[in-house]
């Protein structure tokens, strides 16, 4: 190079260093807060179009299922909390589990997004010598991500979806939901999990020994009831309110004294779906059809998290354009 082209070149570096135009400004710009929340997360790969980008807030998500709620049975006089949740959040009109309506098999599909066939647990009781979930979960796609992840559960058969090294604290305080309720709203004030799931046992209870919408279901269904407004008071006063998503909901109906009908008797697959957090609509209406695939891929967005490949389910992080609202 010349001794001119040297010197050409020192004069455009010097104008360049002295402009106060854009380079400067550029990096002078603070980066987006969506920038920075979202790297704060794990990487995420590019959501699809049809998924809705997930409010900023969302940092926990707890998964309450209430086992064998039939959605029908949802009333002021029997579940006020529940009535008080759909107000404060948004429901499903209509949601259903897999066909094989059973407690295993629904809520592995309900925790992994995949049907019975793909997830294997199609059985319904525990068999420590069955091993675990073939596929992926909520639960080990947010460990793979670092984040905290619990079970605490009424019936011993979900360990079986409790892969190990992938649920940071699986716990079982009692069958019926008292102890659950109370237990998981210490839990969760104290340590703090990202993805927390709890599970109720008294309506299924009730139903097997009394029959479903017997007297006795009611009354276990009132208790359910008392036990959600039990842990969502514990999640209300914690530091954690305003940045977690609730989603409540059932792994089966019921009809008689039993459940397992589900390719046959409508009843037996219909749950309830309410869910409630920042950005969630109060008092929405989903039209469409949720199916309980749909929770793993509602808690999966909610906390940024890529989905697993060939899972099911959309996430239903409704927007006010989404809902609808009864006259
Ligand atoms: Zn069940």
């Amino acid at each position: 190079m010349s001794r001119r082209h040297i010197g050409l070149v020192a004069s455009i570096a010097c104008l360049l260093a002295l402009s106060p135009g854009p380079i400067r400004i550029r990096r002078a710009a603070p980066p987006p807060v969506a920038v920075l929340q979202t790297a704060e997360r794990a990487p995420t790969p590019p959501a699809t179009p049809s998924v809705p980008a997930p409010p900023p807030a969302i940092r926990h998500v707890i998964i309450i299922s209430e086992d064998g709620l039939r959605p029908d049975v949802l009333s002021e006089d029997l579940t006020p909390r529940h009535m008080e949740l759909m107000e404060e959040g948004t429901k499903a009109r209509v949601a259903e589990t897999i066909p094989e309506s059973d407690t295993l098999p629904s809520h592995a599909s309900m925790l992994s997004g995949f049907g019975a066939e793909e997830h294997g647990l199609w059985w319904n009781s525990y068999k420590s010598d069955r091993g675990y979930i073939h596929v992926p979960t909520v639960f080990s796609v947010a460990h793979a991500h670092a984040l905290k992840t619990a079970m605490i559960v009424g019936k011993p058969k979900l360990r079986h979806i409790a892969v190990p090294k992938t649920v940071d604290h699986f716990e079982r305080p009692s069958y019926l939901c008292g102890g659950v309720a109370r237990r998981a709203g210490t839990y969760f004030a104290s340590d703090k999990p990202d993805l927390l799931f709890v599970h109720f046992s008294d309506p299924d209870e009730y139903g097997h020994s009394h029959g479903w919408m017997s007297p006795e279901y009611l009354r276990a269904v009132h208790n359910s009831d008392r036990c959600l407004a039990t842990l969502l008071d514990a999640i209300d006063k914690s530091e954690l309110a305003s940045s977690t998503l609730v989603i409540v909901t059932a792994d089966h109906g019921g009809h008689g004294h039993r459940h397992s009908g589900g390719r046959r008797a409508a009843i037996d697959r219909e749950i309830p779906w309410i869910i409630r957090g920042p950005g969630i609509p109060r008092g929405g209406i989903i039209p469409e059809t949720i199916h309980t695939m749909d929770t793993a891929a509602t808690t999966l967005a909610a906390l940024r998290l890529p989905r697993t490949p060939n899972m099911g389910g959309f996430a239903r992080l409704a927007r006010e354009t989404d809902v609808e609202r009864d006259p």
